[in-house]
Parts: structure tokens; sequence; C-alpha cells
């Protein structure tokens, strides 16, 4: 039994209502061809589109043609087309005759290309004018009229070889209410004779339009389960996110097509690995893989390096590789180091050249690392065939290195989904064509436009086509193939003898919306009035049986709490910090997570897009470095500052250095340098110079251990400057007298009774904003608090928190949204509770649900 539709498997199918059959087959296009390939001697490995493509890149490399400049731009894509052109000139009996220039031009060029279903075919067809196959029928289930030339004359050959060829029409069913209706429309021979239909919404016909993939899937599931059997039911283009939901429901798997597994992809993002800036994102990415080739204890202390400089040149990043590998089992260290070494180091600028030499080294580390662990987890089984894939096709390309794009593109042309085997029990075809008898319930899974075939695209001229005719050459009607198509497409309404259900979520996995199959649009214009259009439409399913429901019982709301406990005593720190005693002042419950019990945020986000924490980084790093060898003029620091920037910022951060951000790069260059050169400036105003970058101090401050890290410590006179990116909320702290931080330094940098003056830098801006009273020059000062009032203020609120923390009371003030009125007054000092940038907010109920 041969149909267009059936490669994918058929309704019935050879068993039909048998136990056992022998001796018949049903068989699609590439069934069939393989048979009669077999028959006739002509058997072996077909090779693939993409295979095809870049053999005849290597061939047609150096060659002239019209084809010439989109060759030189895209090599495998220009290939890509010629093929598939040609193909469907061969299909229609086309054997190179030279009609017009550029049809001369396109055989010459494909001439020796490896041959294509088309070829193949037509080699078959030769080989039987010269015998017979051991076939003793064929049924043939669509009209011959409808196909291609050169498989009209392969079934001529059989059949002139004494195989008997058969046209058979699928018998179709007829069945109650609105689908019978339809059914009698759209099935009317003379469609001039058609009477309308005016359905009433039986649910005989629907279309499941849940909320998306996996909704449908769930109604679906949860209808099929519902059923006492599932014989007579059959489902339509079923893929994972169909056998998801089965699966939940006790219900056999369909199979049908899977997307290629995710850890495929390990093979793209070394391939993007090798060339830098690399976007950290999918650096991540490569990280977090699981199953990955980075071990997860490498890989975490690297995710965490990736989230402060998002650049492989940071010396984070290097310690981290460095820390991960100690952390690797000594017998593994080796093989996993070299590994790392291979997948991880950029070789070659984003917009260079990738030697095929290293292309194959990483590709091979990948496939090696693969296969190793294969028997474990099976999806790697792909991986290594994709690696291997991407470098034998490179080799068939015979090129001597490849840009990242043309890598991509390679990939994209190897990663291509699977089918995979169903269970017994849920009988599945891919194709809605492959149903050639009637069932009692059909559901057509996936019923969107965007699954519905297209005719493929050849462009021929009018001369072309007068050219070809004259010359005997069948021109392709691609108007008649549709129609052959749409003939298929409407076999599942034909078939279907008691429901047919069509499902079109409103949105795909991606949140587009989804627009019904084309049969859709036939059906509705087939209606006596559209809008009866909208009794077919439903979100639940009432045929082939409503699902069973349950109501689940509702749980209450989760509200904010302004305190919580812990349970027990929280002790303080051994050492506490600057920052650790203002989040302590601010939330107590925030400074109990975040350093006792050292709560933190997932990795899996990633690094984000850069941002103002980033660009404070960056800046931070780049100040320590231009001030680390003592104090410089304006002009040596602008140099300084310069210098490391043109050596340093593509290792600090690759996202900066990628084409899309480069304003934001170019304003962080201007705010380094110019902060780099008003520093310079103040330290030769003032004639101070510099004790010190990230400083470190210790002291026992209201009997707490405490050591901060000052960015920039300066002496005679004595100042310590704190860094920032912004400046307004820093401004604003001096403002209401709540610069703890700052107050902090003074107590911990001061010497004897004589307290440095401190001021915080913004970068961004280049302001100085120093304490009242503060003598620097050019300084702004903005509040009237001196930060030994700070301090002295804060004394009275720390010890309150320490001893809430003794008894377990935590504090979160800010849990209800409400803000906090904080500022020095009365000699007492109130801090806010840093939540804009907190975590945390899940937990204590700020950040509450939609
Ligand atoms: S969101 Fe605010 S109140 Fe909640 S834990 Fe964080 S800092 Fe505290």
């Amino acid at each position: 039994v041969f149909d267009p539709a059936i490669d994918g498997g058929a309704w019935p199918g050879p068993l039909a209502e048998r136990r056992a059959v022998a001796g018949e087959e049903w068989v699609g296009p590439m069934g069939l061809l393989g048979r009669l390939e077999t028959e006739v001697g002509l058997g072996g490995l077909g090779a693939s589109a993409i295979e095809r493509a870049c053999a005849l890149a290597a061939r047609l490399r150096g060659r002239d043609g019209w084809w010439r400049a989109s060759f030189e731009a895209d090599e495998v894509g220009t290939c890509e087309r010629l093929l598939r052109d040609r193909d469907v000139l061969v299909m229609w009996g086309w054997r190179g005759e030279a009609v017009s220039a550029r049809l001369a031009g396109l055989w010459e060029a494909t001439a020796k290309a490896l041959p294509g279903v088309a070829d193949r075919l037509r080699d078959v067809s030769v080989a039987l004018a010269a015998r017979a196959v051991d076939v003793e029928s064929v049924r043939v289930m669509s009209p011959l009229t409808g196909m291609a030339p050169v498989w009209r004359e392969v079934f001529a050959r059989l059949g002139a070889r004494g195989t008997r060829v058969e046209e058979v029409v699928p018998p179709a069913g007829r069945a109650p209410g609105d689908l019978g209706l339809a059914q009698a429309t759209l099935g009317a021979k003379d469609p001039r004779s058609r009477r309308r239909f005016e359905p009433a919404g039986d649910g005989r016909l629907t279309l499941l339009r849940a909320n998306g993939p996996m909704a449908a899937a769930n109604e679906v599931a949860a209808s099929l389960a519902a059923l006492k059997g599932l014989e007579g039911v059959v489902v339509v283009g079923g893929d994972e996110v169909l056998d998801a939901a089965l699966v939940r429901h006790g219900l056999p798997r369909v199979g049908g097509e899977i997307a290629a597994p995710a850890s495929v992809a390990i093979v793209r993002l070394v391939l993007e690995a090798a060339f830098t800036p690399m976007d950290p994102a999918d650096l991540h990415a490569l990280l977090c893989l699981d199953p990955g080739p980075v071990p997860r204890r490498v890989g975490w202390g690297l995710m965490n390096a990736l989230c402060q400089f998002p650049g492989r040149g940071a010396t984070g990043w290097c310690e981290a590789l460095v820390a991960g590998l100690d952390a690797v089992d000594a017998e593994r260290r080796e093989a996993v180091a070299k590994r790392l070494e291979t997948l991880l180091v950029a070789v070659a600028p984003r917009d260079g050249v990738l030697a095929v030499g290293e292309i194959a080294r990483r590709l091979q580390a990948v496939s090696v690392w693969a296969r190793g662990r294969a028997e474990r987890e099976p999806s790697l089984w792909a991986t290594a065939a994709m690696a291997d894939g991407v470098r034998t096709m490179i080799g068939v390309l015979g090129v001597a290195g490849m840009t990242r794009v043309e890598l991509r593109r390679l990939c994209d042309d190897l990663e291509s989904g699977a089918g995979a085997p169903g269970e017994a029990g849920l009988a599945h075809v891919a194709q809605p064509g492959a149903v050639l008898a009637p069932a009692e319930t059909i559901v057509w899974w996936g019923f969107t436009r965007d699954r519905a075939p297209r005719t493929q695209r050849l462009r021929l001229s009018a001369a072309e086509r007068a050219a070809l005719a004259a010359a005997g050459v069948a021109v392709p009607d691609m108007g008649a193939v549709m129609e052959a198509e749409a003939a298929r497409w409407r076999r599942p309404l034909a078939m279907a003898a008691g429901t047919l259900v069509l499902v079109c979520p409103m949105t795909d996995e991606g949140g587009e919306r989804c627009f019904p199959h084309p049969l859709w649009d036939e059906l509705t214009a087939a209606m006596l009035d559209v809008r009866a259009a909208a009794l077919l439409e439903v979100h639940a399913l009432d045929r082939p049986a409503p699902a069973a429901r349950k109501k689940a019982r509702r749980r209450h709301v989760p509200s904010p709490a302004l305190t919580a406990s812990a349970g027990g005593p929280v002790a303080l720190r051994e050492l506490e910090s600057p920052s650790s005693l203002e989040k302590l002042l601010g939330c107590s419950l925030a400074y109990a997570l975040h350093y006792p019990a050292k709560l933190r945020a997932g990795l899996s986000a990633g690094p984000a897009a850069p941002d103002p924490l980033l660009y404070g980084n960056i800046a931070h790093h780049l100040m320590e470095l231009v001030f680390a060898g003592g104090a410089l003029t304006q002009a040596e620091a602008i140099a300084r500052a310069e210098a490391l920037l043109d050596s340093g910022l593509e290792g600090l951060s690759e996202s900066l250095t990628l084409p899309r951000y480069q304003v934001e790069r170019t304003a962080l260059r201007q705010a380094i340098v110019r902060s780099a050169g008003e520093i310079g400036a103040l330290l030769t105003r003032t004639g101070a110079t510099v004790r010190g970058v990230e400083m470190k101090a210790k002291g026992t401050l209201a009997g707490i251990p405490v050591e901060g890290t000052a960015d920039l410590v300066l002496s005679d006179p004595d100042v310590v400057l704190d860094l920032k990116w912004g400046k307004s909320t820093y401004r604003d702290k001096l403002v209401d007298g709540t610069a703890l931080q700052l107050a902090v330094y003074a107590e911990l940098f001061r010497k004897g009774k004589r307290r440095p003056e401190v001021a915080y830098f913004a970068l961004r801006s280049q302001d100085l904003f120093g304490e009242h009273g503060c003598t620097l020059p050019g300084a702004t000062i903005p509040g009237g608090h001196r930060a030994r009032d700070i301090w002295q203020g804060a004394l009275i609120n720390l010890e309150q928190r320490v001893a809430e923390l003794e008894r377990g009371e935590l504090a979160a003030p800010g849990a209800e949204g409400e803000d906090v009125k904080v500022g020095l007054a009365g000699g007492q000092l109130v801090i806010g509770p840093g939540c804009t940038y907190c975590e945390l907010g899940a937990l204590c109920g700020r950040r509450r649900a939609p």
C-alpha cells in the first residue's frame, strides 16, 4: 500500500483488524524508494540534504556561474537552493535540457552533485526498464495524476514488469451530527452542488482552543483517559508535549516528533566559546548544562565569577578555575583541566575565522566526553553524533577555516528533531493524510497553520516554462501538488466516524498567537453563517469523553510578615563588616538569611545584561589598578586608566565588547577616565599620598569585631573615599544622616582620636560628596551630619538589634511595602531596609505573587 503521506505510519496499517500479517507493507515515498532500490540492487546510504550541499560547495569553489554572488555570501545556503531547484525539475522529468542560460548553468553546476531523492527515483525507473521486482501489487491511495512525473513513470514501469498497480479511493466514514454535515458538504464531488451546513455545536466536530500547548495536551489526555478504551482512537501529529500529558494521565505515549535533546546545544556553545567576545549568557549556559562538559564543582565557581565580571580574562574567572580544578578528584584533574582548556579558551575574534584544526580539536573533545557518559545519559549519544556530524560536514566542505556565522548555520542545518517510537495501545500517524480508513475518534494534534504543508517555490520565467514545454519536459505544477496535499489533509474529516477533535491552542510555546490549519477556513467557508463557527470552538472537551475534574482545595495566600522567629538565638559572625552592620540595622531578617544562613540567589539566571552594578564593579576594579602604585597627577591618572581600559576591558566584560553595547561601553570608558583624572587632580590639590587601595582595617566597635575594606585611603590629609557608581542614593544618605558605612570607615581608620575625612566619590558623574565640615577641595556637602554623630546614633539601635537576635527575633520592616522613615534624629539613627536590591522579598512577603 502506497501513499505520499504514510512515511510516518498509517491508519489502519497492515495489521488493521488482524493479529498478524505477512507479505504486506504500507509505505510512503521514502519507504517505497528504499524497497525498490533494494529490489533492483541500488540500495545504499543516501546523502542528507546538508551533506549534498556541503559536497556541492566544495565542487563549486573557484567556479563561475550566475549563482556566484550568492555563493560568495553563503556557500552552503546557495548550494541547498541550487539542489532544491534541480530536484524539483528532475522530479518533473528534466534531464538538463538547456532551455535557458540559467537552467543550463543550474544543470552544469549540479550535474555531479550527490544524488537526491529525484535522482535515485530516476535511477530506479531506469533499472525497472530492465528487470522486474518481487512486488505482486501496489495499491496507490492517492490519484496518480497528482504525483510528479518520475513517480508516474516508476508506477508505469512497475506495471509493465508485471506488478499490479491499482489506484484506490480510501473508504470514507459517515458520522452523525455536525461532523456528518461537514463531511457531506466538503465531500461533495462537485463543489457547485455543495449545500452549506449549519453546525449545532454537538461536540462531534470541535476546535480545541486551549490557552497554550500544555493546557491543550492536558485536556486531550484527560478526555482520552476518561474513555473506557482507546480502540478506534487515532492521534494525528503527536509530539513530546502531548506525550508528556498522556504519560501524566497513565496513557501510552504516541511517539512522534521530538526536538533534538537540549544537550545537543553543547556543540554549538563550545564552538561559540572559541570566539571572543562571547555573549556571557551563552557562556553561562555552557557552564550550567547538565549533563555538561564542565564539572559542577568547577562550573559553580565560574558562574559566580561570571556574575561579577562577565569576562574570561578577569582575575576572578582564573581564580575560580584554579579553585574548581583543585576540588576535582586528583586522578581526573589533569584530564578535566585539559578538556576545559580546549573548550573554554577563546582563540579567534568574534568576526574572525576559526581554523579547521581548532574546530576539530574542540569537536573531538566534546565527542569523546559525550561518548564516555552516554551509557548513563543516553541523550549524549545525540551530542556525540552532532559533534561528529559537524566535523564530517566540515571535512566534506573542504575549507581551511570557518566564521562564527558559518558554524552556527551548519549547526542549525544539522540540529534536527527525530521521531520517537510510540507505545502500543494508542494509534498514531504523523500526517493527516495517513488516515486511510474510518476511525471512531480522531484527534488532530497541531491543527495549526504553521504545520500545514507549503509548496516549494520554483521560480521559472514564462519563457523558461514555454521552452521546457516545447522541449517535452513537464513544467512543475505546484498548484496541482498543493491540490493533492489539500485532498489528503481532508482525510481526518472524511474518516472520523464519531468525533473529530482539531487542536489549535490560542498561543504556541513561545506565546505567539496560533492560527488554525487551512482546513478550518474550508470548513467555515462551507457554513451557512460563518458566525456559527464559534459554536465549534471550545476550551474543554465533551467528546470523546468529558475529563474527570476535581476541585482543588484553596490554600491560604501567604501574607507579609514584619517579624519572624528564628526558632533560637542568632549569633553575630566572628567578623562583621560595614555593609553587614548596615543590613543588620536595616532589616535583621535579611541579615540573618544573608550572612549566618548564607542564603543567596541561585545562579541559574546567569549574568545580567550590562547594568549599573556591572559598571560599578568594573570602575572599582580599574580605579584600584590606576592608584595601586601611589599618587598620580591628573594627566598620569587619565593615561593609566586609558591604557588599562584598552588592555583589560574585554577580559573583564565580554558583554560590553559586543557590538550591541557600544553606547554603554563608551559611556563607561568616559566615566572611568574622567574619574581617574578627577581623583588625580584631588591628590595634587591636597598634596595627599595614597595609603592604600582596597585597604582593610580591623577594629572592635561597640564590642563587635568589624573589618572593613576601603576603596581608597589617603594620607596627609587623611581621607577615606568610598567609590560608588551613582550619586543620588549616597547624597541622600549624607542629607538624612544614614551614611553608616562612611561612619564605620571613619571609626576603623581613625588614628587615636583623629578620624579621617570620609566622602563618597560618584564615578558616573565625578561628584565628591563629603560629611558636614568636609574640607576636601571641590567637595559638595549635602547634609549637616558628621560621621562620628552617625556612628553614635547607630549604637543604641545596634545594641537593640543584637539583643533581638539573641532572642531569635528577626525584623523585616519593609515586608509590607511601606516606606520606613529613616534618618538621624534625637541622637538615634534609623536605617532603612535595602529592599530595592534585596533578593529575599519573596520570603518576607514584600514581593508577592501577582
Ligand atoms: S525585601 Fe526588605 S524587608 Fe524583605 S527581607 Fe529584604 S530587606 Fe528585609
